[in-house]
């Protein structure tokens, strides 16, 4: 559980860790404390220090734009990501030293059960490389997207709880992942291990470099940017070594899409241009979860979308606002004539307007508008969840950094989901046993 990330505080935290740049070495008289014993306050990177040469390096297992990630054995299995210094002057080599080793004294930090087993580092350039434990399942993108898993109620609660418990960790930790994506989270034996957090300000200083690129965009990057992000992608156009805003609260957004991704298997503003991404998502403009019921069978919805019919927009203007109604509304598209009416008028510059639409073009996945949150009844904790899952993602997507949630809270929420509304259906058997997992 999460409930102790507020009060995690270690001797090794408040200890200032020695990152030198010059020498990782620290001499006898610094390293013990007289009596022979290593001294806590002293540790040095050297601890960290693996010899490249004491790898045994495997199969490539795939290269990020980090660098290489190869199968190695120390001592064991373990993933080996290999820093790729190509096209790198000497200025750029010392700058990306005092990056990496930053980045490794933040690795050095962590301990928990949902984040992967930092084991050491290689610091002696140029080969630069951090050992970490194997992970041996899937990534959720391989489950999501490759092998198009579908993943019941229940399980998407257990990963989403779980990423919320390792990054809410690492925020307690003053460590922002930067990087949060399907393609970072592993699933093995129905245990989350989130990967490559804090990696990024290597991964921008290679970017930065490289020769005549201009701003490299990976494929599935952009979806998982916050706004504020795109924003200043947009203003630096043509490279990446500015200081990008992230923050918890950019985590919190990149949590979302994976929110998302777990719940319609697939990403947002999928098949679309980047330019068309960045447009949209810089202008407080989101993808709803329509594809949700198109891409599950319909009669069995993960989530009870909507415990009644849908409420008709004369019944909404009759009724009047439903309860938690600041939020935005989405119209079917044939009734958008008649969006004169107060009560359905979307009411702030986040929503999808229709005028953008219109102008933009009809977002390619977008195929169904819904009215599937607009829930009249009172809720009761019989259809509270009819409204949750939407809720939860419109809430990480919040344009203003400051509206959305921490991950206390959110793991607060997946906790607080009533278990009983698990699918009940033939098709989605709820699962007791670890039968779904890889
Ligand atoms: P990305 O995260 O964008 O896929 P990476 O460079 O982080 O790129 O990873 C490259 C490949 O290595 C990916 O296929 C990834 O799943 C795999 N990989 C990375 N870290 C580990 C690990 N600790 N255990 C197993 N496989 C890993
Ligand atoms: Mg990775």
């Amino acid at each position: 559980s999460v409930s102790g990330s507020g009060s995690i505080s270690t001797d090794s935290e408040r200890t200032p860790i020695r990152v030198d740049s010059q020498d990782s070495q620290v001499s006898d008289g610094e390293a013990t404390d007289g009596k022979g014993w290593p001294r806590q306050n002293s540790l040095s990177m050297r601890e960290w220090d693996i010899p490249f040469d004491d790898l045994n390096l495997g199969d490539a297992l795939g290269t990020g734009h980090f660098g290489t990630v190869y199968r190695g054995s120390w001592y064991g299995d373990v993933a080996i990501k290999v820093l790729n210094m190509d096209q790198m002057g000497d200025i750029d080599m010392e700058k990306t030293l005092e990056a990496f080793k930053l980045e490794v004294a933040t690795f050095r930090k962590t301990r928990h059960e949902n984040l992967v087993l930092f084991m050491g580092a290689c610091m002696k350039p140029p080969r630069l490389a951090i050992v970490t434990s194997m992970c041996k399942g899937l990534t959720l993108f391989t489950h999501i997207h490759i092998r198009k898993d579908k993943f019941n109620m229940n399980r998407t609660t257990m990963v989403a709880q779980q990423i919320s418990q390792g990054m809410g960790y690492l925020h307690a930790r003053g460590i922002i992942h930067k990087d949060l994506k399907s393609k970072n989270i592993f699933l093995q034996n129905g245990k989350v291990v989130i990967t490559d957090f804090g990696l990024f300000s290597v991964t921008k200083l290679c970017f930065g470099n490289r020769k005549g690129k201009g701003l490299s965009i990976p494929r599935g990057w952009l979806c998982y940017l916050a706004p504020e992000i795109m924003c200043s992608l947009k203003a630096q156009q043509n490279q990446l070594d500015d200081e990008l805003p992230f923050s918890k609260a950019s985590d919190v957004y990149a949590f979302g899409t994976v929110w998302y991704e777990l719940l319609c298997g697939e990403w947002p503003f999928k098949a679309q241009p980047p330019e068309s991404i960045i447009w949209q998502v810089g202008k407080g403009m989101k993808q709803t979860l329509a594809n949700l019921q198109a891409s599950r069978d319909v009669k069995a919805p993960l989530f009870p979308i909507s415990p009644s019919p849908l409420p008709s927009l004369r019944q909404f203007a009759e009724k009047g606002k439903p309860k938690h109604h600041d939020r935005h509304y989405h119209l079917p598209k044939d009734t958008s004539h008649s969006a004169s009416s107060e009560a359905i008028r979307p009411r702030n510059s986040q929503v999808t307007s229709l005028r953008n639409l219109a102008e933009q073009g009809k977002p390619k996945g977008l195929n169904e508008w819904h009215l599937d949150h607009l829930n009249l009844e009172d809720n009761d904790d019989e259809n509270g969840l009819s409204l949750s899952a939407e809720d939860i993602l419109m809430s990480c997507w919040s344009f203003k950094p400051g509206d959305r949630p921490d991950f206390v809270r959110l793991l607060n929420t997946f906790e607080k989901l009533p278990k009983k509304r698990l699918v009940r259906s033939p098709s989605h058997p709820i699962q007791l046993s670890r039968s779904a997992e890889s």
